[in-house]
């Protein structure tokens, strides 16, 4: 079978490997139909993810359907749409054992840490295999990954209908979790830098945007919440001044989410937190949150197709990496599509 694999950075090819076998009972087998470039992939390209080891077939969004099943299987059966969670766990460390297993001590993410989800078929643990239960479309089953992001950080925030909530970036993951607040039926202000990635937010449902290089933010928050103060914020910009930024934002009481993977410091400190009694959580990944996003795809309450920028055929791949490279702005989410 064919895959898309990084040799080493900057060079990536469809190489010919051995097609997977059923190996143990719980082994599941998925032909997959579609898979979303993120930025983790481009990272991995570009030989900028620290995480990531060479060579690597590259793809942690990916879906498509199911071909073969081991005997214990009972989940999924042939011919099942489905999407694939990437995180692999041990199922004995602190993290696992307390349902945590998205920080798993020994964590492995198909597609960084082993080999991933571009290739036109991938086996996969039954538990990591989560079913379509409509006649979804094919070419979006690589999409539930992203979206289970923005889940997992509105999962972290406990967001309900009566928040209102800043979120810090329009890129992919800033409106995966624009959405998923606004299933909510939250109150939401989204900024960027670019005004087109501001105009499809707003399409998306935020209520109000921000273009942080020609508004005051502060102004604009003082708006939004009659005076009070921003109590809940996502920063997706993910800097050491944005960090800072958003401890300076939010309200007394307020509650705060990050996802950067950068080690650089902020200057933030303690009475920053102690005085305003903050709520500073990490997100990573998604812990269970696949069967969560599956449904609302299939209720229409979450909309991938308006995530999704361009599809191209996987053997294509270099094309779509070099549009990713040369028009960052205009990109939410590229699409590979494994058909012939
Ligand atoms: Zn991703
Ligand atoms: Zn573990």
């Amino acid at each position: 079978m064919k895959a898309i694999k990084v040799i080493k950075p900057f060079e990536v090819e469809i190489v010919e490997v051995e097609k997977p076998k059923i190996e143990k009972s719980t082994d599941v087998i998925v032909k997959i139909t579609s898979g979303g470039i993120c930025g983790s992939d481009m990272q991995i390209y570009n030989g900028t993810n620290s995480l990531a080891t060479y060579p690597r077939i590259i793809g942690h969004e990916f879906g498509g359907i199911v071909v073969e099943v081991g005997e214990k299987v009972t989940s999924v059966k042939i011919g099942d749409k489905v999407a694939v969670d990437p995180v692999v766990s041990c199922g004995e460390c602190y993290a696992c054992k307390i349902g945590r297993h998205n920080v798993c001590s020994t964590l492995e993410v198909m597609g960084v840490h082993r080999d991933g989800g571009f290739s036109e078929f991938v086996k996969a643990d039954e538990k990591n295999i989560h079913k379509f239960h409509t006649d979804f479309d094919e070419s979006l089953l690589g999409l539930v990954e992203p979206y289970t992001i923005g889940m997992q950080i509105n999962n972290r925030l406990q967001t309900t209908s009566k928040d209102k909530i800043l979120i810090m970036g329009a890129g992919p993951i800033g409106i995966a979790a624009l959405q998923v607040a606004k299933s909510r039926d939250a109150k939401v202000i989204i900024t960027d830098i670019v005004k087109e990635r501001l105009n499809k937010a707003k399409d998306m449902g935020a209520d109000e945007t921000v273009l942080v290089t020609e508004e005051d933010l502060k102004e604009r928050l003082g708006k939004f919440t009659d005076g009070e103060g921003i109590p809940v914020i996502i920063d997706t910009v993910c800097t050491p001044s944005s960090f800072e930024e958003s401890v300076q934002l939010a309200c007394p009481a307020g509650r705060i989410v990050v996802i950067g993977l950068k080690n650089q410091p902020s200057n933030i400190t303690m009475a920053d937190i102690t005085k305003k009694e903050l709520t500073i959580v990490g997100s990573r990944l998604n812990c269970n949150c696949f069967d969560q996003v599956i449904e609302q795809f299939e209720k229409g309450k979450l909309n991938p197709e308006k995530l999704m920028t361009k599809a191209y055929n996987y053997k294509d791949i270099i094309e779509a990496l070099t549009m990713i490279k040369e028009h960052p702005q205009d990109v939410l989410k590229v699409v590979l599509k494994f058909e012939d």
